[in-house]
């Protein structure tokens, strides 16, 4: 019988605890940084935490399967993730990346990487024509995140593929806003799967944490070696944790989706509300290539105000949602990318990104809908007053 994603979720790390036949239900944590030995002779799996630790190894087979992967990896968080893959190229590669990709990973890029040699090339991966005019003979890497932040750009993944097939370069995918459960990048062809592990996977705004997932054994091994060298390895509480909260993400995401949906509409349609950037609705550049390779909207959407002061006044109107950075939690929380996510950004990057002053991300929690659209209505009506004047 072939188990479908939400049975995996609530069983995939439960099985690995099972491991040491004890039967708990849930997986030990495993609170050692060292490893009895038998003999002089006769080591065992594990010898010492950074290089492995039972909970750990729960939860790295278990995102392993769900992304229907060879290996799986857990870092301390989802920036630790990214940067270790970027790890395994070496000096003279060359990357091809997407333009809107999350704020830590264009810093990394442009500031980390350059010290060693590893160049790099920004192209807006919605046209497939400019990625592989940007591919050159030491391209090694073709870098994806789709839907992208906090735009909510699409990036067709089977053409990238495609283009990564003919040059012989890698694919990556950050898949922190879609999760193994409605986008499965390595069936598409990609080689390395990442996620942002602190947001919809652990759900609660609680840990920082970030996986990996490789398609070969080959690779899996070169993220291995990256992993161990720099110890960026995520710790037995967080990892406990995770696998709980993993446990819940089909509940959570698609309930938040459902809401999000209603919210995006609501909003497409409000007059103040100069647009409206969403996945799911029609008019969102992209939205076929989305539904072809995913199977939900996601529960993030961004929207513009007219101005800055516009959007100040709604952020200070609003009572449910968090004000804050991040993601995928079970409280709404309401972000302000210009000055938050995409603080690392030179402000004229930010602006061909379509970052103006006004912009502003909603990421859905499980509140009650309708408080959550009065509340957005109220806060609307606030922001209108100011934007009259
Ligand atoms: C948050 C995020 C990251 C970075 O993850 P951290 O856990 O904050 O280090 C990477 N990619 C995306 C898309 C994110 O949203």
């Amino acid at each position: 019988m072939s188990e479908r994603i939400e049975t995996a979720l609530i069983h995939g790390a439960i099985r690995e605890g099972y491991a040491d036949k004890k039967g708990a239900v849930n997986v030990p944590m495993y609170l050692s940084s060292t490893f009895h030995q038998e003999s002089i002779d006769e080591f065992g799996e594990y010898d010492y935490a950074r290089s492995g630790n039972p909970t750990r190894a729960a939860l790295e087979k278990a995102i392993a399967e769900l992304e229907g992967g060879e290996r799986g990896f857990a870092f301390a968080t989802g920036m630790a993730a990214v940067s270790a893959c970027f790890m395994i190229l070496s000096a003279g590669d060359h990357i091809v990346i997407t333009e809107d990709v999350y704020g830590g990973s264009y810093r990394f890029v442009t500031k980390v990487l350059p010290r060693f040699g590893i160049t790099h090339t920004f192209v807006d991966f919605t046209d497939v024509d400019a990625v592989r005019a940007a591919v050159r003979p030491e391209t090694k890497l073709i870098y994806m995140e789709t839907p992208s932040n906090p735009t909510l750009g699409i990036t067709d993944i089977r053409a990238i593929v495609e283009i990564a097939r003919e040059t012989g370069a890698l694919t990556f995918l950050d898949n922190t806003f879609m999760t193994p459960l409605h986008q499965r990048p390595l069936e598409l062809g990609v080689d390395v799967v990442i996620h942002s592990a602190t947001k919809f996977l652990s759900g609660h705004s609680d840990i920082v944490a970030g996986l990996v997932v490789t398609k070969d054994a080959e690779l899996g091994d070169r993220i291995y070696f990256v992993q161990n060298s720099f110890g960026s390895v995520l710790g037995v509480q967080d990892s406990y944790t995770l696998i709980q909260n993993m446990k819940t993400t089909a509940v959570r995401f698609n309930e938040e989706t459902r809401v999000a949906e209603r919210i995006a509409k609501f909003l497409e349609v409000h007059p103040l509300v100069e647009k409206v950037y969403y996945p799911g609705l029609a008019s969102h550049p992209g939205h076929d290539i989305h539904a072809s390779q995913s199977t939900s909207n996601g529960a993030v959407l961004s929207f513009s105000l007219p101005s800055y002061s516009v959007a100040k006044a709604f952020v200070s109107a609003m009572k449910i949602p968090v004000f804050a950075v991040s993601l995928g939690g079970v409280e709404s929380i309401l972000s302000y990318p210009a000055k938050m996510s995409h603080a690392a950004m030179e402000p004229e990057e930010r602006a061909k990104r379509g970052i103006t002053d006004g912009l502003l991300r909603f990421s859905v929690g499980l509140e009650n809908e309708d408080d959550l659209l009065e509340d957005f209505a109220q806060a609307l009506k606030a922001a209108a007053e100011v934007a009259t004047v």
